[in-house]
């Protein structure tokens, strides 16, 4: 039966395939409801300097579904990328991102922070992109300084003078940008020197055996030296222990995001995490 499907090529038929397409579409319209009933919702996750001091956070999306509970990017964007709802839920998660930073900055004892907001590739590719940030920068009043946007090396596949052009009108207003997951994409170093970044950020798969792999080792270190002589910051993601902190303080980098510190925490959580270490 598969052999015939093969060669007739009735993929349509393919009990396997239809599942997949019908379960797709099913979580596409859980997804709209989802948006519809304001079931998603941001974790903010520290990030930390050579001090232990917190100066940031990453702004994590976190969809909290009715049956299934809390469910986390990796089972929802791959989808929501596809379908373009991504538009969607990236618009949202800014949105929010930036009423918190007005929020903080009301508390006037606690030190500012700049909030790293994940960007999807897609998102940046619209044409009306850095406009639809200022606009939103100015009715929420969030400061510009205070908002670092997370881009990917999947950005540069596309018209790299675009990019520039955007980054560029957004860097005028003083928006951060950090290149997310760095050294696992397509980048090459002439587009590193050309993008107005302020830091790189060291993907979690070569931290993860810092200690026990040498390549990674390598890779780590040789990010930092890259970023340090760019001029650029660098930051660690996916730091979960002491000796992982240690090796990576001991080769240049001074600021880290991962378990070792803190969880993605709800707001609240995090807000008193805040507090204990003030
Ligand atoms: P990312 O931007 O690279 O975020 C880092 C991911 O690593 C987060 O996963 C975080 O929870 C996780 N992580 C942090 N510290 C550690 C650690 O010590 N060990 C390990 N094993 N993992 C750690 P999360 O929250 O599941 O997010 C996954 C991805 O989903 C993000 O990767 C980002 O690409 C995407 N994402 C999250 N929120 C948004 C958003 O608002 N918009 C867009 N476009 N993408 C988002
Ligand atoms: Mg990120
Ligand atoms: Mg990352
Ligand atoms: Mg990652």
């Amino acid at each position: 039966q598969a052999k015939n499907a093969g060669r007739n090529g009735l993929r349509f038929f393919d009990p396997l395939m239809q599942a997949a397409v019908s379960q797709r579409a099913e979580l596409e319209a859980d997804i709209r409801q989802g948006i519809l009933y304001g079931q998603f919702l941001l974790y903010y996750q520290p990030q930390v300097n050579a001090q232990g001091r917190v100066f940031g956070a990453e702004a994590l999306l976190r969809w909290l579904h009715p049956v299934r509970g809390l469910v986390s990017p990796g089972s929802f964007i791959p989808v929501a990328e596809e379908s373009g709802q991504i538009l969607t839920l990236g618009s949202w998660a800014l949105e929010t991102a930036c009423a918190q930073l007005v929020e903080w900055a009301k508390a006037p004892h606690t030190e500012p922070l700049v909030l790293a907001v994940n960007v999807s590739s897609r998102q940046f590719r619209q044409q009306d992109f850095a406009d639809h940030i200022l606009a939103m920068l100015d009715y929420t009043g969030a400061n510009p300084r205070r908002l670092k946007l997370e881009l990917t090396e999947s950005l540069l596949v596309d018209n790299v003078d675009d990019v520039i052009a955007k980054m560029t009108s957004l860097r005028a207003r003083g928006v951060g940008f950090s290149l997310d997951d760095f050294g696992t994409g397509y980048s090459s170093l002439s587009y590193l020197k050309r993008l107005p970044l302020d830091q790189l950020k060291i993907d979690q798969s070569f931290v993860q055996d810092v200690l026990t792999d040498p390549n990674d080792a390598a890779i780590a270190r040789t990010i930092v030296a890259l970023g340090n002589s760019l001029g650029l910051a660098v930051i660690a993601e996916g730091v979960e222990t002491a000796a992982q902190r240690d090796f990576l303080a001991q080769n240049g980098c001074s600021a880290y995001q991962g378990y070792y510190f803190s969880r993605p925490l709800p707001v609240d959580v995090f807000e008193a995490y805040l507090s204990a270490q003030a």
